[in-house]
């Protein structure tokens, strides 16, 4: 891509946010994530070079690779991805800025017991599978707030920042709408536990994830697919 057009993406992607966000509230802030897993790394250093900060993969082998090819940049890293047990020591080792995937009680036992061996930390959101959907990942809405406090208090190298989901996949804007409501409604109810960011709204659907309350979307497509 070259960098008038990847400017112009942006500038579209930041007026739209801008927008959305103004609809909600003035004083709503809005942080833009830029979702990597389609592009190349000179895209990603052509959008670093415009301002972008913060990108997200969602494989651990991807996030290892980009790291390390664009270690000369101060990128913030999220990781966005199904965490596999067997690669949390990988995940550790790469120390990102956020883990926004965690997705059981058992994963987050899994990588306490693996943070407390290294002795570090790790900011985490908590995934919510807000419509119920089996093919997606995520707690279930009605027991999130539970397991939100159960790993809060059982896993202190955990350092849980708030809520992510994606919204349900459909055409139906109706049903998206609820599927944000219903984390939202969470978020809310968490925030009296510390929870700051609540993570919703990718190219298809993010300024209605916006007007639901979201503070931070993973955009893709809209900035990098071909
Ligand atoms: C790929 C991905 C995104 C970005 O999706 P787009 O529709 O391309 O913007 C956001 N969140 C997660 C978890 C993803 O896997």
């Amino acid at each position: 891509m070259d960098r008038y057009e990847m400017q112009k993406r942006l500038d579209d992607v930041i007026w739209r946010i801008e927008q959305a966000r103004i609809r909600r509230s003035e004083h709503h802030i809005v942080k833009l994530v830029a979702v990597s897993k389609y592009t190349t790394e000179e895209n990603i250093r052509l959008l670093y070079d415009l301002g972008q900060r913060a990108f997200a993969e969602n494989r651990v082998q991807s996030l290892a690779d980009r790291m390390e090819k664009l270690e000369d940049l101060p990128i913030e890293w999220h990781f966005i991805g199904r965490l596999q047990k067997n690669k949390i020591n990988h995940l550790i080792r790469l120390n990102p800025f956020m883990m926004q995937s965690l997705d059981s009680l058992d994963l987050a036992e899994a990588l306490q017991k693996r943070l407390a061996e290294h002795d570090m930390t790790m900011e985490c959101l908590m995934q919510i599978n807000s419509a119920r959907e089996e093919s997606k990942a995520g707690v279930d809405p009605q027991k999130a707030q539970d397991l939100y406090m159960q790993i809060k208090d059982s896993c202190p190298n955990i350092d849980l920042r708030g809520v992510m989901t994606i919204g349900a996949h459909t055409d139906d804007m109706t049903v998206v709408k609820k599927s944000f409501e219903t984390t939202y409604d969470i978020f809310d109810r968490l925030k009296k536990e510390g929870a700051r960011i609540c993570s919703m709204g990718m190219s298809n659907d993010f300024e209605l994830a916006i007007e639901c309350g979201s503070n931070m979307v993973r955009i893709g497509s809209l900035l990098f697919r071909e």
